[in-house]
Parts: structure tokens; sequence; C-alpha cells
């Protein structure tokens, strides 16, 4: 077996022992491999032991690594930034966009989906502990984005996405979930019709599972540690 195949079960058994302490049903969780800074080694040997979805954080990176990818039917998620001038790739490229955090990135992303491609599939990025710097719409302002990026045509609004401050806490990290986990919730209230939050990395997933998560993205657990970036 090789070491993304064992790394992978670890993480998956993680994830089922997290789902039984938080009286979870383990098909509420789902897990997405971030295979950013790998190679597509990486990603085939992850394939080759089950996993068909993948998380990215630089697009061109992405999209160099997909067109070495061409011959495997793959899935892969945009949870980086997206500026306006990526807006294209990211539309044709992408079946998840996770980090749609303004109107305006929305609005181009759905504009610019290409004719023969389904929806593309979007979460709404929420600063959910109000990092002044970090990406994110303001927790106050998700419910007015969510409302706008629902009615775009191309795109299908999926939930919402957090990456909170680290902390090596287990109370702070449960606590900070539980914030999101409650704005996923009173979104859902309004009737909107929501299927995922996505929170939860290789640190902080049992955390993130107690308090609700339906999507945990782990990177380093599966692929190692990465190098930093140039
Ligand atoms: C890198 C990254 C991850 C994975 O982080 P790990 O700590 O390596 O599991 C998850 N989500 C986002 C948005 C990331 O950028």
């Amino acid at each position: 077996m090789t070491t993304i195949a064992s790394n992978l079960q670890s993480v998956r058994e993680r994830i089922a022992r997290a789902c039984a302490a938080a009286a979870r049903d383990v098909n509420e969780v789902t897990l997405l491999p971030v295979s950013k800074t790998f190679g597509p080694d990486a990603v085939r040997a992850a394939y080759a032991a089950g996993e068909t979805a993948f998380g990215e954080n630089y697009i061109q990176e992405a999209v160099d690594k997909q067109a070495l990818l061409a011959d495997l039917p793959l899935q892969w998620h945009c949870i980086g930034p997206i500026q306006s001038n990526k807006t294209r790739l990211v539309a044709a490229h992408f079946d998840w966009a996770q980090s749609v955090d303004r109107l305006k990135i929305a609005q181009r992303l759905s504009e610019q989906r290409p004719e023969g491609l389904p929806p593309l599939q979007v979460c709404i990025q929420v600063n959910i502990d109000g990092g002044p710097t970090k990406a994110g719409v303001a927790p106050d302002e998700a419910l007015a984005l969510a409302r706008e990026v629902a009615r775009l045509p191309r795109l299908q609004l999926r939930g919402l996405m957090t990456i909170p401050e680290p902390s090596e806490e287990y109370a702070a990290q449960l606590a900070v979930h539980r914030r999101a986990r409650a704005l996923f919730d009173a979104l859902c209230d309004t009737g909107l019709q929501l299927d995922t939050l996505s929170m939860g990395m290789t640190a902080d997933l049992e955390a993130a599972i107690h308090a609700g998560s339906t999507m945990v993205r782990v990177g380093t657990a599966i692929f190692g540690t990465r190098a930093k970036r140039a």
C-alpha cells in the first residue's frame, strides 16, 4: 500500500471515530482531499485508493494538473482566493467553487460558466472568526450574499465554507465551528436549500465534525507536509 493510501485510511478512520463520538452517520461527512502543491502522481495514488474529488487553492497550478489527469473522471473544487481575472478559468475548469465571497465574483462565474457544463456548485466563504485581513464575507452579510448568489442562473448554491484561525485547543476549535454551524442553520431556516458546510482540516477535523461539518478538506494528513511556495 502506498503512503497516500495508508494515510487516507487513517483519515477515514479519524472521520469515522469523530462521527461515532458525535452520534452522526459517517455518510453525512464527505472527505475532500486537498492536493495543492502536490503533483499529478499524488492525485493518481489517491484516486487508486478510492478518492475522486480534489481541492486546489492555486488556480493556474490546478488547471495545469487537471490537464495531466484528463484520463481520470475527477471532480475539482476551487478552495483558494478567486480574483476577477481568474473567474473564467474557475468557471471552465472546476466543478465547485467553495471560496466565493463577493457578488461580483459570483456574477462573473455565472456569466462565464460554459453552456455545456452543469451549473457550478458554489459555497460562500464566511470569515467566521472575523480576522480583519482574511478572505470571506462577514457573518452578518452572509444571508444577503447567499440570496443573491442563489438567483444566479449558472450557479447552484450549496452552502458555506470557513477557514478559522488555527487553534491548538479543541474547545476553541469547537466554539468557532459551532458559530459556523449556527449560521448555516439560520440560512437554511430562511428557506435556502443548502446541504454543504465545508469546514475542518487536518488539525481540527474532529471539532468540525462535532460541530456539524458536512465536508472536511484535508491536505497534510493525506499527502504530507507541503513545501513552502516560492
Ligand atoms: C490547504 C488547505 C486545506 C488543507 O489544509 P491541511 O491543514 O493541510 O489539511 C483546507 N482548506 C483550505 C482552504 C486550504 O487552503
